[in-house]
């Protein structure tokens, strides 16, 4: 089944040109997805009236992620750093400090996430858009 990532239905019947890339992010979330029995295994696509919002939604992403990661880069400065400030070294708290910076940046990337979309088809959408302006 064809699925549009941003309405979620099955656009078997429109027409979709834009198809969603099948990273790394994605095939995690697929691996969780089946362990835990609610995998559909469904193909993602962006469906034609949802590239505009397909577009605002990839780089509102794009611009959490970089602040995820500044947040995640904070966590371990405030953590990790300020006992050495106070002139102790604890391997193990920069260690924790790591970690949980690391569960932060993973979690809120991946419960924000908005995949991209092959190449092939982001040309094809340029093309689009050249043509209706
Ligand atoms: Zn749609």
């Amino acid at each position: 089944m064809k699925v549009c990532i941003i309405c979620q239905k099955d656009e078997t019947k429109t027409s979709m040109k834009l198809k969603v890339k099948d990273d790394q992010l994605i095939r995690v979330i697929r691996t969780i997805k089946s362990s835990i029995g609610v995998a559909k295994n469904n193909e993602l696509y962006v469906c034609d009236s949802d590239i505009q919002a397909y577009k605002e939604r990839r780089k509102k992403f794009e611009r959490d992620a970089v602040l995820f990661g500044a947040v995640s880069i904070g966590i371990i400065l405030v953590m990790g750093g300020l006992p050495l400030l106070a002139g102790q070294f604890n391997l193990f708290i920069i260690l924790v400090s790591v970690l949980v910076a690391a569960f932060f940046f993973l979690f809120a990337v991946l419960f924000k996430y908005v995949p991209a979309v092959t190449e092939g088809s982001i040309n094809a959408t340029t093309t689009i858009n050249k043509k209706g302006k």
